[in-house]
């Protein structure tokens, strides 16, 4: 698991960056983010909270006030599980959910994630192996994904691995689909749509 960090390090009003919440607040579900009372609600309902570096409710006010470095990097956004507990028991409406997915694209477009950590190296790999092939080989996909996270964890899983093909629940043949290209435009077209949009996908 993560480790905490919280609000460790003083930050100066200067190193903020003010034009964040505007950012966030346009893209569609953050309309209400100026609306938030810290009640605490989102953190309370959140059944992952506990492992998140910020809560959701630490998120939404670190969106506010600016801290985009710190809110890009965090595990957060990429440990919620889009459960909607937040968004439904919200007294202000704020679409926290819809939120933490603007964060993880924003995350994406500036490559600041975090690298090592599995969730949005597996998010990449699965949509561009369904991007390249129409399909995804969850073979090569778990191979991409302890390569480039941990590597040494590989020898571990391998045993797993051999005892799931053996019973045949994981196989080595590449999957695809026969019209690849036209695939590929229609998703190269809806990731233009959904970028201009402000919506974009991973
Ligand atoms: S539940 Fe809504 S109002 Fe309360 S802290 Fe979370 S986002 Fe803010
Ligand atoms: S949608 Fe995400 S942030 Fe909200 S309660 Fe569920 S896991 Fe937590």
């Amino acid at each position: 698991m993560p480790e905490w960090h919280g609000w460790q390090k003083l930050k100066y009003e200067a190193e903020l960056d003010p034009k964040f919440a505007d950012e966030i607040t346009a893209i569609p579900g953050g309309e209400k983010l100026a609306n938030c009372i810290q009640c605490g609600t989102c953190s309370g309902m959140c059944p992952l909270s506990t492992y998140m570096d910020y809560t959701p409710r630490q998120i939404v006010a670190m969106v506010r006030a600016g801290f985009k470095g710190e809110v890009l990097s965090s595990y957060t956004s990429w440990l919620c599980a889009s459960c909607y507990a937040c968004t439904v028991e919200c007294p202000k409406g704020i679409k926290i959910t819809d939120i933490m997915y603007s964060i993880k694209r924003r995350a994406i477009q500036e490559k600041v994630y975090p690298k090592k950590f599995p969730i949005p190296v597996l998010a990449k790999e699965f949509f561009g192996n369904v991007l390249r092939n129409g399909r995804s080989t969850e073979m090569l996909v778990v191979i991409k994904l302890y390569l480039k996270t941990a590597p040494l964890s590989m020898i571990n899983q391998a045993i797993m691995g051999m005892k799931l093909f053996f019973q045949g629940r994981i196989g080595l043949k590449m999957e695809s689909i026969k019209r690849k290209k036209e695939l590929q435009t229609v998703l190269n077209a809806m990731d233009k749509e959904a970028v201009s949009t402000g919506k974009g996908t991973l």
